[in-house]
């Protein structure tokens, strides 16, 4: 098929040319990528704008009860949903799998719903750049909101903030009154913290928590992005459905606010900036595993153990061939 009639089939909101486009953007074949990215300018042109809404949270905290919840909740309301996942180690694992179908049962069997998942590849850089592309393919099949779903592996947080609007940190209730080992640097990445599993039993140990991460949160340095009670921290129950209007509700405030002052706009800008030199560092390295630079490295590295050459000399002869390339 032409690209460009793939394209116009994205465009018109078709779910199997969006599909298969997300399949040719995950293509790691050199014909397919260059096939890819003309597909990437075509849609780009349409000017179709979602609201991208990051997730994370460790298995176990109700990631999927979540969304499936909320998704099914915006459905409601009359809204397009995708969801994506971004976790490059889905393919060693063989476990719960991120924006696997059978984990959103409800969800998935919705019309207005598109759930895929996490592109199975164990390296972080090439799932971020498809999981970026399945973004914008999304975008302009025009769904209204995109979830882009992880867990705490590694850098899988700030690549998902990175391609995000807002990102939203999920906790269960802590057993007592200390923080959950939650990085800093991932606190200062959450717009809202949604502590999950508010019931039942469970209800006074979420509202401890929730209090607790909302004074941590007050310590945070001020970013310029937020007004003046962000970011916050906020009970919900996925499976009783509670909190989630009130989350939905938060969530369009900080939007507004971020809209009307510039920010939205910039953070996409600098998000844009951020992508492409991530392509460019990402291109590089992989010309490193690619042949025949591949077999030099190998080379190189036997004579650098032997004491032959030194790792200077060694990586200076590297850089010129890559130059040469
Ligand atoms: P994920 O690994 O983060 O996707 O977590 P799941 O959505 O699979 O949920 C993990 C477990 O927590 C399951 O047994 C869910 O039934 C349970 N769970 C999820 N949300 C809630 C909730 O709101 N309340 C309670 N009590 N349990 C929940």
């Amino acid at each position: 098929m032409e690209i460009s009639t793939l394209a116009e089939q994205v465009i018109a909101g078709n779910r199997r040319a969006l599909a298969r486009a997300i399949t040719l953007v995950e293509s790691a074949r050199e014909d397919h990528r260059a096939k890819a990215i003309t597909l990437m300018e075509e849609i780009g042109k349409c000017g179709r704008q979602a609201l991208r809404l990051g997730l994370s949270g460790t298995p176990g905290v109700g990631k999927s009860t979540f969304i499936e919840s909320f998704g099914m909740m915006l459905i409601k309301e009359g809204l397009k949903v995708a969801v994506l996942a971004v976790d490059p180690s889905s393919s060693r694992s063989g476990g719960s799998i991120l924006g696997d179908k059978t984990r959103m049962e409800l969800l998935s069997r919705e019309k207005n719903a598109f759930i895929r998942p996490s592109p199975s590849q164990s390296e972080l850089g090439g799932v971020a750049r498809r999981t970026r592309e399945a973004v914008a393919l999304c975008e302009a099949a025009g769904y209204d909101l995109i979830l882009i779903e992880t867990v705490g592996v590694g850098q899988s947080e700030t690549v998902v903030s990175e391609m995000s609007d807002l990102f939203l940190l999920l906790l269960a209730p802590a057993g007592g009154d200390e923080l959950q080992g939650v990085k800093r640097g991932i606190m200062e990445m959450a717009d809202l913290i949604l502590v999950n599993k508010a019931d039942g039993d469970l209800k006074p140990a979420a509202q401890r928590t929730c209090a607790d991460y909302a004074g941590a949160l007050r310590l945070i340095r001020k970013r310029p992005q937020d007004p003046m009670d962000f970011p916050k921290a906020m009970t919900v129950s996925a499976i009783e459905e509670k909190g989630l209007q009130e989350a939905w509700g938060e969530m369009n405030m900080l939007i507004d606010w971020r809209r009307e002052n510039g920010f939205f706009d910039k953070r996409r800008s600098e998000q844009a900036e951020y992508w492409f030199a991530q392509d460019i560092r990402h291109g590089l390295l992989s010309q490193l595993e690619k042949e025949p630079l591949k077999s030099m490295i190998s080379g190189l590295a036997s004579k650098v153990a032997r004491g032959e050459i030194t790792p200077g000399h060694a990586a200076a002869d590297v850089l010129t061939a890559l130059r040469g390339h």
